[in-house]
């Protein structure tokens, strides 16, 4: 019986932000969810886990930690090592990790697309196994990402009829050659962060529905302009509202709507990307 399911969510990046809120979103709903927080700096998630389970005695949810380092491949291994140890499945793997550079350097141009594309493609791949036959993916994107708002040259490159998903790692390897007719959008004047969200969402929307079970569902999601460290303090959007969409995906029924699915959501409704 459906609701008698206890659904398992594990979350990247959980220990601040969008993450945080989202976390602290399940607790507080009456859906019954077990909820594996994960982040880089163990300490900070341990806070995490502690303040939020203070703040949740009788949440009808479980809350676990687990360090996870998307960049590092030794701690993505020992996730996987444990999720596989404990027979879990994930039914909804919510990819949330991200950073943005302000005026970034060419290191940290491409640190940004490792973290926001290459390590969430790189996880995803490797928690396949472990998702349930009807799971989830909510690739955490921006509308920065969509692909009209990338300079002509990325754009165009994207927009490839026969991209295929070397020719897409091929153009994020080489994304700081790509970017010099990028027109900044308000007061994002870094091109990395956009082009790395561009790439993930063509991951979405070219790759990875072929990669997961035709009862799977995958989103890339916008969660909207919120006040977080990423977000910065002009944001429109309250901490809190950055989890909404997030969560609406999440508890939407664990069956394929093709009118959604493998498609942008922002604002719980379908967006262009
Ligand atoms: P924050 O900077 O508040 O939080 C980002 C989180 O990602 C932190 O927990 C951070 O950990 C974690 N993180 C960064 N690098 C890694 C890594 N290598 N491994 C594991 N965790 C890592 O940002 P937001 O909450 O705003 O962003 C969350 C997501 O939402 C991102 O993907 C972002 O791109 C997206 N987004 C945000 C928008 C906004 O307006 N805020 C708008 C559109 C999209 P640590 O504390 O250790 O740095």
């Amino acid at each position: 019986m459906q609701s008698a399911l206890r659904r398992t969510i594990l979350i990247t990046g959980a220990n601040k932000g969008i993450g945080y809120v989202t976390v602290e979103r399940f607790l507080s709903e009456s859906t019954p969810y077990d909820i594996i927080l994960t982040s880089r700096d163990v300490k900070l998630g341990e806070k995490a886990l502690t303040t939020l389970q203070s703040k949740y005695p009788n949440s009808t949810s479980t809350l676990t930690y687990h360090q996870l380092d998307v960049n590092d491949e030794k701690s993505v291994k020992n996730l996987v090592a444990s999720i596989k140890k404990s027979n879990t499945k994930i039914d909804v793997l919510i990819n949330n990790a991200g950073i943005l550079f302000n005026n970034a350097t060419e290191e940290q141009k491409h640190l940004t697309v490792k973290t926001n594309y290459f390590s969430v493609v790189n996880l995803t791949e490797k928690l396949l196994p472990f998702l349930s036959d009807d799971g989830k993916i909510l690739q955490v994107s921006s509308l920065l990402g969509q692909l009209g708002i990338q300079g002509e040259t990325l754009r165009n490159a994207l927009s490839e009829p026969n991209l295929t998903e070397s020719k897409l790692n091929e153009i994020a390897n080489n994304v700081t050659k790509l970017m010099d007719d990028y027109k900044p959008v308000g007061p994002f004047t870094e091109p990395s962060y956009p082009a790395s969200k561009a790439f993930l969402n063509a991951y979405v929307r070219h790759f990875l529905p072929s990669k997961v079970k035709s009862t799977q569902q995958i989103y890339a999601i916008h969660p909207g302009w919120i006040q977080t460290e990423l977000g910065g303090p002009e944001a429109p959007g309250k901490l809190e509202e950055g989890a909404d969409t997030i969560a609406y995906l999440t508890g939407l029924p664990f069956v394929v709507n093709s009118e959604i699915n493998a498609r942008m959501i922002g604002d719980r409704k379908l967006m262009e990307f």
